[in-house]
């Protein structure tokens, strides 16, 4: 049924607009309407997610937010009556070079530093740990006990029921066509039923946030671009609490799924996707499965997992992930619009980031701050530069492709 007016409208029913709306209603905010484009929730990026949930982070800032997730997933469904689906596993950081034995070393340093558990194993607890791993051609690695993954359709039901519970809205099939301004403020937003006036607007709109918020004067600097992971068939055997495990030196990162191995590649080519320039029905659906590219992915991980040989695919899940040029998320007020806010930028990160996401967004549109300090995630911290789209699409790409690489500052 359709609404004429909410406190608060979200636009996109993704992971993101989903937990901004249970955190809003958690927060007392109940005239929150969500408006998705689609029949149901969460079909577009989210459901494509890993899930994957690692505290390994290079700031403290998302070391706390991924650590807020994984609390909040651990109780969500005896808080909430709703199971996110979250299996907390630890994640087994896997290096192939002495290089990246170094710049673990530095992690674990730092992981400590910030109250999180990390710890080298030997070669023996790994294999323990990952039986299908060919520890021969790893030179060492460190353990995560307290990450793990979420289903990241069934995390975002989960936000988006216990939000219903609260006395959120949630209209299906509702497109957002314009953002309504009237002096310097947002006052709705425009859906082909007409308008829904709005106190505040959230666009959340996963790939497509870039625009809409240019439909209010606003060209934040992110890039579209694709991404991608397979589920092969089952294959007995795999121990129900197997950790993730990131090969981080060949871009790639593996878990148990359905019974066999999810693995997913940051290809260093990647591909960008124009979404201006796709017809307006174009839906994540239409990208065609990368076959290519994850071939390289196999070849890259088969001499770790040589088991990955013998499996075939079973299933291609292919989304749109957005990248500012510096990996860092784009969230808060849109700029020169009062009342207007954006959360886009997820940088492959959005399942993990979720929560925090939500609650930062939830305390800035009711409080006016989100209760830290996030100018790291600011949307106009490439100040000028941001109007070079061939730069910010270069760096954006770049940033991607270099997803895993050893960075100074350890990420
Ligand atoms: C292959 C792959 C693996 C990934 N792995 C991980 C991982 O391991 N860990 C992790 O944290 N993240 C991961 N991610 C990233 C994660 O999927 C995203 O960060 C997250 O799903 C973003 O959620 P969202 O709500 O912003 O976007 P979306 O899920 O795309 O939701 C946006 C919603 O907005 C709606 N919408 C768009 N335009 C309009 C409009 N005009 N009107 C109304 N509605 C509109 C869309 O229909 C959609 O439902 C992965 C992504 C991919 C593709």
């Amino acid at each position: 049924m359709m609404i004429q007016n909410a406190d608060i409208v979200i636009v996109g029913g993704g992971i993101w607009g989903l937990s901004a709306a249970y955190h809003l209603a958690q927060a007392g905010q109940k005239r929150v309407s969500v408006l998705e484009r689609n029949p149901a929730l969460a079909q577009e990026t989210t459901p494509r997610a890993a899930g994957l949930v690692g505290q390994i982070r290079s700031n403290p800032t998302m070391m706390r937010a991924i650590q807020y997730a994984l609390n909040l997933f651990s109780q969500f469904a005896r808080q909430t009556g709703h199971d996110p689906g979250v299996h907390q596993t630890g994640s087994l950081m896997v290096a192939l070079t002495p290089e990246r034995l170094a710049a673990y070393e530095q992690q674990v340093e730092h992981a400590r530093q910030n109250q999180v558990e990390a710890s080298f194993v030997s070669h023996e607890e790994m294999a323990r740990l990952v039986p299908a791993l060919n520890t021969s051609q790893v030179v060492g690695g460190y353990f995560v006990p307290d990450d793990g993954y979420v289903d990241p359709k069934q995390c975002a039901q989960a936000y988006g029921e216990a939000a219903t519970d609260l006395g959120v809205h949630i209209a299906l099939g509702t497109r957002v066509t314009g953002i309504r301004i009237s002096q310097g403020r947002v006052v709705g937003v425009e859906t082909g039923d007409g308008l829904v006036e709005a106190g505040q607007v959230l666009i959340a709109a996963g790939p497509w946030s870039g625009m809409l918020a240019e439909k209010a004067g606003f060209a934040p600097a992110m890039q579209p671009i694709r991404h991608q992971r397979v589920c092969t068939v089952p294959l007995p055997g795999i121990p129900d609490h197997h950790p993730v495990v990131r090969v981080t030196d060949v871009s790639c990162y593996v878990r148990p799924e359905k019974g066999g191995y999810l693995y997913g590649f940051f290809e260093p080519h990647p591909t960008s996707i124009d979404l201006e320039t796709l017809p307006a029905d174009f839906t994540t659906g239409d990208l065609e499965p990368p076959t290519a590219v994850m071939a390289e992915a196999q070849k890259r991980l088969s001499p770790i997992f040589p088991i990955l040989k013998e499996l075939e695919i079973a299933e291609y899940h292919q989304g749109i992930t957005t990248f500012a040029p510096d990996g860092s998320y784009l969230i808060g007020p849109v700029p020169g619009v009062a009342d207007l806010f954006l959360a886009t930028g997820c940088a492959a990160l959005g399942i993990a980031g979720s929560a925090a996401i939500g609650h930062w967004l939830a305390q800035w549109m009711l409080e006016g701050h989100p209760g830290e300090d996030l100018t790291l995630f600011g949307l106009e911290r490439f100040g000028d530069r941001a109007s070079d789209r061939a730069w910010m699409r270069r760096a954006s790409e770049d940033f991607y492709g270099h997803y895993y690489s050893i960075r100074p500052e350890a990420s």
